[in-house]
């Protein structure tokens, strides 16, 4: 069975991003860059399902810059088998990423689909989705547990207030949850052994997707900056502050 897994290039999550001064984006500028967390579960999950015999090869995919190989070869080190990079300067809409990875399924012919549940720095929460409506295949989103058995995946998904369990045929869509596993390091020797591995570039003129977007991007801006904290002497303060400052109470 092969699993196809998508993995984004975002900025680090311990960065503290900086808007730009004109609030166009995020300053990218000298920002480390990793694996998308949710993306890094993904990968875990497919190896997982390698070790116990039941995936035969995993192929890795992202979206982006030249600079996202970096990204690839740290899912290569991790345990995938090849990688394909569809490269694009652009900043894409979740939509053009989901034409991209259909094209990208329908070369490859995965038996199941691996995402993040989201990307650490849009928040869409929609790509999965997406290319599940795109691809026609049955999805389950929020993983926090994924079994395969014969032509059958279940997966439990987390729900408001509990878990629900549904079952998807093959070929499915799977979204990561946090709970799902916990992401292993690479080895110091399986970092140079992904150097070896194969790494496909394509554009997205060569898979015939338009990646135009219908979105436009108005204004980027930090959120309003926290007053500093007091000390209260007393119980007393605090209720009458409470009540007469904050009007909380
Ligand atoms: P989003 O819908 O943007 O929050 O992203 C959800 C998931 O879609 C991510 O965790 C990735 O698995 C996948 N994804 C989104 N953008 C890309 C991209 N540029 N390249 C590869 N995978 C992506």
């Amino acid at each position: 069975m092969k699993v196809l897994v998508a993995v984004k290039r975002v900025v680090d999550y311990n960065v503290k991003v900086r808007v730009k001064a004109d609030n166009s984006g995020v300053d990218l500028a000298n920002v480390k860059m990793s694996m998308n967390p949710f993306c890094e579960i993904a990968v875990e999950e497919a190896v997982r399902l390698k070790e116990k015999g039941v995936a035969t090869e995993i192929v890795v995919v992202s979206i982006g810059p030249t600079t996202a190989q970096e990204q690839l070869r740290t899912a290569l080190a991790l345990g995938a088998d090849r990688a394909i990079l569809v490269e694009s300067a652009e900043e894409l809409t979740s939509l053009a990423v989901a034409k991209l990875l259909k094209a990208v399924v329908d070369k490859e012919q995965p038996t199941l689909v691996i995402l993040g549940k989201q990307a650490i720095d849009s928040d869409n929460n929609q790509t999965g989705q997406m290319l599940a409506a795109l691809t026609g295949y049955g999805q389950g989103t929020f993983a926090s547990k994924v079994e395969v058995s014969g032509d059958k995946v279940a997966v439990t998904r987390e729900i408001d207030g509990g878990a629900q369990t549904v079952s998807l045929k093959l070929p499915a869509i799977v979204t990561t949850d946090l709970r799902l596993n916990e992401p292993r390091y690479a080895s110091l020797p399986n970092i140079m052994k992904a150097k070896k591995k194969p790494l496909e570039v394509l554009t997205p003129d060569a898979l015939g997707v338009s990646t135009a977007s219908t979105n436009k991007t108005l204004k980027v801006e930090a959120p309003a900056a926290r007053s500093a904290g007091i000390k209260v002497k007393s119980v007393a303060e605090l209720v009458e502050k409470l009540k007469n400052e904050a009007k909380v109470i």
